[in-house]
């Protein structure tokens, strides 16, 4: 990459929307972009891989992690812990890349205070009874976890008006033009 620093992106929307799927489209799309990879003290999904998806750790290693203020931002979300590692973000950008930190709004809101010029992103579901029907669709959480995050979800979108760019996902493809977009704009 180039000798020029990255820039930081802060990426939020509830769970369910299909962040994940957008941003692995943009990366293939575009080698400068890469995504910080967290820790977190949640049980690995079916096909998800540590140290790819996230790092999965025990709730003692991260507690460890935080009183070594080794966290760039850290929160606790439906009763895990998630966190952006310092070391590995700082390294990313110093090689030039675009950092994007995909993480729910606690998190984005710390980001946000220590940089507050940062280029910030929100992505909404066109309807919360969309988001329900995909993150039972998703079929990997149960019922009361699905409700879980539905509240969550509407608790977060709350947030929304603090990040620059709102983006609504109805369809895919669109939003992914629109993302890809606001990232080039900004260089
Ligand atoms: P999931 O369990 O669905 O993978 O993630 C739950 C939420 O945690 C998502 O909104 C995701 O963006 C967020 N998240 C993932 N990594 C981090 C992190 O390092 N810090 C914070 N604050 N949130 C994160």
């Amino acid at each position: 990459m180039s000798e020029k620093m990255g820039r930081l992106v802060l990426y939020s929307g509830c769970s369910g929307v299909g962040k994940g799927t957008i941003l692995k489209e943009l990366m293939k799309r575009d080698d400068s972009i890469r995504l910080s990879v967290s820790d977190t003290t949640r049980a690995p999904r079916p096909g998800e891989v540590d140290g790819v998806d996230y790092n999965f750790v025990s709730k003692e290693q991260f507690e460890k992690v935080i009183a070594e203020n080794g966290y760039l931002e850290y929160a606790k979300y439906c009763d895990n812990y998630y966190g952006t590692p310092i070391d590995q973000v700082n390294d990313m950008l110093t090689q030039g890349y675009n950092v994007v930190l995909e993480i729910e709004v606690q998190g984005g809101l710390q980001i946000m205070e220590n940089f507050p010029n940062i280029l910030s992103i929100f992505v909404l579901p066109p309807s919360l009874e969309v988001l329900g029907e995909r993150l039972r669709g998703r079929g990997t959480e149960d019922e009361a976890a699905i409700k879980k995050r539905l509240r969550e979800a509407e608790h977060e979108m709350k947030y929304k008006d603090r990040y620059k760019h709102v983006v609504v996902n109805d369809k895919l493809e669109d939003a992914i033009e629109e993302i890809q977009g606001i990232i080039a704009n900004e260089r």
